[in-house]
């Protein structure tokens, strides 16, 4: 190991796990992408802090990582480090009244379990967030949303470690939300949300998310491997509709295909590669613009470096 890693990694400056070479297709939900020079898991936030603060006087890149349903990693890997924010997982009241709840909630937690904490408490205002993978900070930085429904719609504030290595709280009006995006840094570092949420009828938020999830299922291959929502949606339109409109479902580079489900959706049928995937990106993306002289923006992030 090589010295300057020997000191990140040494004990009372980082509690956690570490691994060098670590295949990131293990990490996303697409099962694309090639290995990250290192990839930690810290275990605390004083840990998380001590290493940003290193990785910066060293100048190594690193890129944390939520539930990888959002991205795609080339297949050269990532040069640096991977975050991981596994280890931080907590959900807590921290008030309420007859009415509200307010939640804080740790950035590594899966965004189905706060929607299932939600559910079985009677708590209202995630329930379209239902289905959707990953992790509450992911969810918060990309403003995951679905079915009229936003993170950033519930959002009061998040705890966030800046690019200067302080622990700073930011109240969500002063976050730049748009959408599926949010101004957030990919220096920054968020380790957790609070959340306000509506008390209502157990039964009621129940019915609601599980019929927001049937909805899902139906519109979209939800169990197969992808990254969700391949291109944002034009105003007013529907990219999905537009790139089926354009006759690309079932098209097919290398073991990449548009789902004939939702048209918007890039299955990986077996060992795909993430250069197979930006070329069908590319290809279907021409396609529309002929055909309707749209450009259609990514709305997964591509990350990494060439094989
Ligand atoms: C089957 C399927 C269905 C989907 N349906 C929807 C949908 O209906 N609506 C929708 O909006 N999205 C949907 N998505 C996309 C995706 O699930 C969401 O965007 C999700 O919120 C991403 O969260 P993640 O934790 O996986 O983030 P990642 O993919 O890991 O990361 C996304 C970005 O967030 C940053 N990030 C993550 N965690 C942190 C952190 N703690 N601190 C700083 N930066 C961080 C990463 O650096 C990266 O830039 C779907 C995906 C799939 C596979």
């Amino acid at each position: 190991m090589k010295e300057e890693w020997r000191y990140i990694f040494s004990k009372g400056v980082f509690e956690g796990e570490f691994r060098f070479m670590e295949p990131m297709k293990n990490h996303t939900s697409l099962r694309i992408g090639g290995p990250a020079d290192v990839f930690v898991i810290p275990q605390d936030p004083l840990s998380l802090r001590n290493l940003q603060v290193n990785f910066k006087k060293m100048q190594i890149p690193y890129f944390p990582l939520g539930g990888g349903t959002n991205i795609l990693v080339k297949d050269g890997g990532i040069e640096g480090v991977v975050i991981s924010f596994k280890s931080f997982k907590r959900i807590e009241v921290i008030r309420e009244d007859n009415k509200y709840v307010d939640l804080s909630v740790e950035a590594g937690t899966p965004l189905q379990g706060l929607v299932n904490f939600s559910k079985w408490n009677g708590y209202s205002g995630i329930e379209g967030l239902t289905g959707i993978p990953g992790t509450v900070g992911g969810a918060v930085c990309g403003n995951a949303g679905a079915f009229g429904y936003e993170m950033k719609a519930v959002l009061i504030s998040v705890w966030m470690i800046d690019a200067e290595g302080r622990l700073e709280r930011f109240k969500a009006e002063d976050i730049d939300f748009g959408y599926r995006r949010s101004g957030i840094s990919p220096a920054e570092l968020l380790l957790s949300a609070e959340i306000r949420l509506m008390k209502d009828k157990k039964e009621d938020v129940s019915a609601r998310v599980d019929s927001f999830l049937k909805e899902k299922r139906k519109r979209q291959p939800i169990s197969a491997p992808s990254a969700g929502c391949v291109f944002k949606n034009p105003d007013g339109l529907s990219a999905g509709k537009l790139i089926d409109e354009a006759g690309c479902k079932g098209m097919r580079i290398g073991d990449v295909e548009v789902s004939n489900l939702h048209a918007n959706f890039f299955i990986n049928k077996g060992e795909a590669k993430a250069s197979d995937f930006i070329r069908l990106m590319e290809k279907v993306a021409l396609r529309v613009k002929e055909k309707f002289g749209i450009v259609l923006e990514p709305e997964i992030r591509i990350i990494g470096r060439d094989a």
